[in-house]
Parts: structure tokens; C-alpha cells; sequence
């Protein structure tokens, strides 16, 4: 119910999901219902094969992708995904947001990666199940870590977020789209501005989540 509040959402866009690790099992926003409908009765429950374990509507549309990424990834707690804006438009652009200043580097050191678009194959087949593995794929490819990198674009479709909590995930959801919008008003005044220096990024992103962690104290 953040999402829409959050400016990140229209209508019955996007989802969020909860993972609980002990009972194999997650919660995720039924599909269809609009956000100030929404309650705890109306959360569906499923496993981690998709089926429907308690809940009487049906689960949101993209709820394989969020399987795929709780099975391969056991540290996550929660998904969220929106086709907010500006994060999208880079998604629809094919392009990793770079990283240019200190509020990319708070959440992340290097460039929000954007996954290339998926191939016919996985589009034909189960597509959002491949959601999941092109996710998957990109992070590894670019060898970045999932407990590091807790944001993606998708190629031509929107963000995925995750993190220890879904409301982690939705705070990511946030950051993400907050940077997209100052890293394309960045190419925009200044279409050659540089890539934020070595130093500025260790500092801000060790400040924050390194063992002598001050920031937000
Ligand atoms: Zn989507």
C-alpha cells in the first residue's frame, strides 16, 4: 500500500511479496485489486512452485518471478516491483543507470545494472518464470552480488527490487526510481558528466554499510 502512496504506482500496478523461510511460503498482492482495497485477508499465500496455498484471489501476475528469485536467493525477505517512471524509462531504454553522485553511492557502488531484454524463447515460453532467471542471469554475468545490488531494470519492461524485508523492498523500489530521475536530469544539463570518482563512492557506500558505519546515526 506504499507503492501507490510513494508515487511509484498507477491503478492496480506492481506487487510486493514477503517471504517466510520456516513454512516455505510467501504472501504477494492479489492481482487486480486496487491498492486501497487491500488488506491482510486478501494477501495470498503461495509456495515456492507458485501454488496457491491459502487466499481466495488469485495471486499477482508476476508471482514466478518472485518464486525463481526466493529459491535461488536465500537471503532475500521481500520482492517489490513497479513500472515507476523514471526507472522504467531507463529500463525501456536499455540502459544501466550510471552512477554520478553521493545518493547512488549511500545504496550502491557500481552503475543499477539493466538486465538486456529477454529473448523470443524465454518470452514464448513461461515468461515470468524467465523473468526471474534474466534477473538472475544479469547479476551473475556482471559477477554483482544479489545481497549488494538490491535493485535491477529489466530490459524494455521496469524494475525489480528486493531486500531483507519487503519493506526493504520497497524502500529500494523508491531509491531506485529517485536515482533514475536525478541520473537522467544529470545527462540532461550535462550529457558528458562523469561517472562519481573511486573515493567519493568507497566513502559514501562504507559510511553507510561498512563496519565503521555512521550515516543515519
Ligand atoms: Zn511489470
Amino acid at each position: 500500500m506504499q507503492l501507490p502512496k510513494l508515487g511509484l504506482v498507477l491503478f492496480t500496478f506492481g506487487n510486493v511479496s514477503a517471504v517466510d523461510r520456516s513454512l516455505g511460503v510467501f504472501a504477494i498482492k492479489p492481482s487486480g485489486v486496487p491498492y486501497d482495497q487491500l488488506s491482510p485477508a486478501k494477501m495470498v499465500i503461495v509456495d515456492f512452485d507458485s501454488t496457491v496455498v491459502e487466499g481466495n484471489l488469485r495471486p499477482s501476475s508476476d508471482t514466478k518471478t518472485h518464486a525463481v528469485l526466493y529459491t535461488h536467493w536465500p537471503m532475500i525477505g521481500g520482492i517489490a516491483h513497479t513500472h515507476s517512471i523514471y526507472a522504467t524509462a531507463w529500463a525501456q531504454s536499455q540502459r544501466d543507470i550510471p552512477i554520478f553522485g553521493t545518493t547512488h553511492a549511500d545504496h550502491n557502488t557500481v552503475d543499477i545494472p539493466c538486465a538486456p531484454p529477454m529473448d523470443d524463447e524465454m518470452i514464448g515460453g513461461d515468461y515470468e518464470y524467465q523473468t526471474g532467471f534474466q534477473i538472475i542471469n544479469c547479476l551473475q554475468k556482471k559477477g554483482l552480488s544479489y545481497q549488494e545490488v538490491e535493485m535491477i531494470l529489466v530490459g524494455n519492461h521496469a524494475p525489480f527490487t528486493w531486500g531483507k524485508t519487503a519493506e526493504k523492498a520497497v524502500y529500494n523500489s523508491a531509491v531506485a526510481e529517485n536515482i533514475a530521475q536525478m541520473a537522467l536530469l544529470t545527462e540532461q544539463i550535462n550529457p558528458r558528466a562523469g561517472r562519481l570518482k573511486e573515493a567519493l563512492i568507497k566513502k559514501h557506500f562504507e559510511r553507510k554499510h561498512g563496519p565503521d558505519s555512521y550515516y543515519g546515526q
